[in-house]
């Protein structure tokens, strides 16, 4: 199976109360590890590179190593994705670079702005059979180059998205909710503790997304900012030299919830560098001597895969959908 655009696996996900999991690439290891996750569990599967990936790792070799994914897993639909395309000409790199999808994130930009930035987009990719997300609202966090302080970040206006998509044309709206960027996606103030002294975030702003829904009926929602920080790889980096004092993330329980309703895409990146680094400082702490890189990978690859097949089961429900 070729690449394939978002359109087909948003209207089963949709339609199947579930949602397809978007995940960030940045190397080889990364690639393989949610691939192989996503092959085995037959699930539909978005990668995403973000303009930070494409400075890091360069826009040929992503492609390429997606391209290999593809080949390697050939029974399951793959997407190709730009995470946060800041302007036109990133994501007509994109677009003319072999990417099946792009966003287009002018969400800090004025509300009419915001429609003329996103319109040019969807213009140009779909003459060239690209489809395109677009972010109403804006999320706070650090990811990337993206960086929203939590004073800046404001929640979507359900009023405002019915004029939005009809007059951008958008494929899929990302939307603010309350997820947020990054392993510290809040702050101590804003949440409890738990028994264990976790903190424990202010709830998902359910109420709005059922209004955006009932006005957008049918239409794909994506969240980002979705990673839940498992405790267990906290704890692993924090006992391995490691320091993510009070990293909180998303219950995934609220995650499970959105995919049932009208998300279809959610982006999952900091649980899995989370599981990469906690995994290579273990290795590390125990094996001192050794200096192969591909012996503290494999863990890392492992542990990605892992936690990836842990998403498409029990968080977003898209196993056995592809
Ligand atoms: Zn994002």
């Amino acid at each position: 199976m070729p690449f394939v655009t978002t359109t087909e696996m948003f209207k089963k996900a949709y339609d199947g109360g579930y949602a397809v999991g978007a995940f960030n690439v940045n190397n080889m290891e990364i690639v393989q590890g949610i691939t192989e996750a996503a092959r085995e569990q037959h699930a539909p599967l978005i990668l995403q590179v973000s303009k930070g990936a494409r400075a890091y790792a360069n826009h040929t070799y992503l492609v390429k190593l997606v391209e290999a994914a593809v080949i390697e897993c050939p029974d399951i639909p793959i997407a190709l994705h730009l995470d946060h395309g800041p302007d036109f000409e990133t994501c007509k790199s994109c677009i003319d670079g072999g990417f099946t999808s792009v966003m287009i994130d002018a969400s800090s930009k004025p509300f009419a702005e915001n429609i003329e930035i996103t319109r040019k987009v969807v213009e140009y990719a779909h003459d060239h059979g690209v489809v395109v997300e677009a972010e109403l609202g804006s999320l706070a966090g650090v990811e990337d180059e993206v960086n929203v302080s939590a004073e800046d970040s404001s929640y979507t206006r359900p009023e405002e998205v019915e004029e939005f998509v009809s007059k951008t044309g958008c494929d899929s709206l990302a939307i603010a909710i309350g997820t947020s960027h990054g392993a510290y996606k809040f702050t101590a103030a804003q949440c409890t503790r738990n028994e264990q002294g976790v903190l424990v975030p202010p709830p998902l702003r359910f109420d709005i997304l059922e209004e955006v829904s009932r006005r957008l009926p049918g239409f794909p929602i994506v969240l980002h900012g979705s990673s839940s920080v498992p405790q267990e790889f906290v704890k692993m980096i924090n006992e391995n030299g490691g320091r993510l004092p009070d990293a909180v993330g998303i219950p995934e329980e609220q995650l499970r919830k959105a995919a049932t309703l009208s998300v279809c895409k959610i982006n999952i990146d900091s649980d899995l560098r989370l599981a990469m680094t906690g995994s290579i400082r273990k290795y590390f702490a125990e094996h001192p001597d050794h200096f192969d890189p591909r012996q503290y990978l494999t863990p890392a690859r492992a542990n990605i895969k892992a936690i990836v097949t842990h998403k498409l089961i029990d968080v977003l429900g898209c196993a056995g959908k592809a």
